[in-house]
């Protein structure tokens, strides 16, 4: 999960990394009252998870807050690299004397993290990196030491920073290792990182990227999480506890257990669809090892809920959970949703107690369903029934 600008610096601020106050606004009529609150000259900043908002023209100075408002009136609704500016940053400006860059990474390639540091800060880094790589020092950390004092000095020095700031930009490497460490990031960048012209450093712009596999771990990053920035269906599922991803352009919505299964299904239905107008996959959706009649009605629900969605792939293999529960569950899921279930299932059923699982089926005899024995079978003719839908549709 990448965070905006605001919600980073908090984090920052936590942590103890210099930062300057401010207030996130959405009409301009706030940011002038926020602007008369703070006093002085303010900077109204877009927050929106892209970079280079300073060149788009959605980070503008104001000295009064009547400047502030007209300001924030123009910066509000902006597009900066298709995304739409909602809500402002109103914060203190800052009297610049230098701009510095200052980053950890996780490194992929290397498989280790990475710290970046410059005194060419402001700038896309990478800009920086294409025509003065010289000016970037990369330093990798082992992640099993982490930054200490000393490391934290090795990185000022690799980037060669003047001495009259060498502590203090240690001092603030030492907190931002803290930040990426402590809240299982993969990225912390301050861009720039700034010396002001009192000789203060201070973090004037940040970005974080958080690690959401490491979201158990930190309850209090779900209210980072940005609802409006998100799919609804994937955002309906997630409060569920399902494993479901939409997909873009897809007819046929899939249901299996086991992410293998689910995404060799894919697979099997992109290529089915070919011979059926190009039907595809509208998601990914895991209903894992036990799949009970709850999971199973929650996970149709959010499937039929999809209006991409034309038909539906059931593709269970029986394990643990074996074929006749599962087959229970589809029937108990279709009693629970009644009329909301008004798409064509094609269900195929195999692996323990299969012949048991399809009696059941067979025997409820629901108008929507059709069972199809084998994966490549059953792929076909989902994608053959989203076709028909999609024939009338159109
Ligand atoms: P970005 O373009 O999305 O990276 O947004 P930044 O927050 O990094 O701002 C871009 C640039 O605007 C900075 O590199 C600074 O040069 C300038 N800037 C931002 N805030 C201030 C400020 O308070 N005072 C001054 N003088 N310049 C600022
Ligand atoms: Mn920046």
């Amino acid at each position: 999960m990448d965070l905006y600008e605001y919600q980073a610096k908090d984090l920052f601020g936590a942590h103890g990394i210099p930062v300057l106050p401010g207030h996130v606004v959405t009409t301009s009529a706030q940011a002038q009252a926020v602007a008369a609150e703070l006093g002085g000259a303010v900077v109204i900043k877009a927050q929106v998870k892209t970079g280079g908002r300073g060149k788009a023209g959605g980070v503008q100075l104001a000295r009064d807050p009547d400047e502030a408002q007209r300001k924030a009136a123009a910066i509000l609704g902006m597009d900066i690299k298709g995304h739409t500016v909602h809500r402002v940053l109103v914060t203190p400006a800052c009297d610049i004397a230098e701009e510095y860059y200052l980053s950890f990474v996780l490194d992929r390639t290397q498989r280790t993290f990475l710290a970046m540091a410059s005194v060419q800060g402001g700038m896309e880094i990478e800009e920086v990196a294409a025509t003065a790589p010289e000016a970037l020092a990369k330093v990798p950390v082992d992640p099993r030491f982490g930054v200490d004092a000393a490391k934290a000095a090795e990185i000022v020095a690799a980037a060669a920073f003047p001495p009259q700031v060498a502590q203090a930009v240690a001092d603030t490497t030492l907190k931002l290792w803290d930040v990426f460490a402590a809240e299982d990031a993969t990225l912390v960048e301050v861009n720039p990182l700034v010396r002001d012209t009192q000789g203060s450093i201070i973090a004037l712009d940040g970005k974080v990227t958080l690690d959401d596999n490491a979201a158990f771990r930190h309850p209090a990053h779900a209210a980072l999480a940005d609802p409006s920035g998100q799919d609804p269906l994937e955002t309906a599922a997630r409060a569920r506890h399902l494993n479901y991803v939409k997909l873009a352009n897809g007819q046929v919505g899939i249901i299996g257990n086991g992410a293998g299964l689910v995404m060799s299904t894919l697979d099997v239905v992109a290529a089915a669809g070919q011979a059926h107008g190009g039907m595809r996959p509208a998601n990914f959706l895991d209903i894992g090892g036990g799949a009970n009649a709850q999971v199973m009605a929650d996970g149709l629900e959010i499937v039929l809920g999809d209006p991409d969605v034309l038909s539906v792939f059931v593709n269970v293999f029986g394990g643990i959970t074996a074929c006749d529960q599962v087959a229970t569950g589809i029937v108990q899921a279709l009693d629970m949703l009644g009329a909301a279930a008004a798409k064509p299932l094609v269900v195929r059923l195999d692996g323990n107690n299969v012949a048991e699982g399809r009696r059941i089926l067979a025997r409820a005899a629901h108008p929507l369903v059709t069972m199809v024995d084998t994966m490549d079978a059953a792929a076909d003719k989902a994608a053959e029934l989203a076709a028909v839908t999609f024939a009338k549709g159109a």
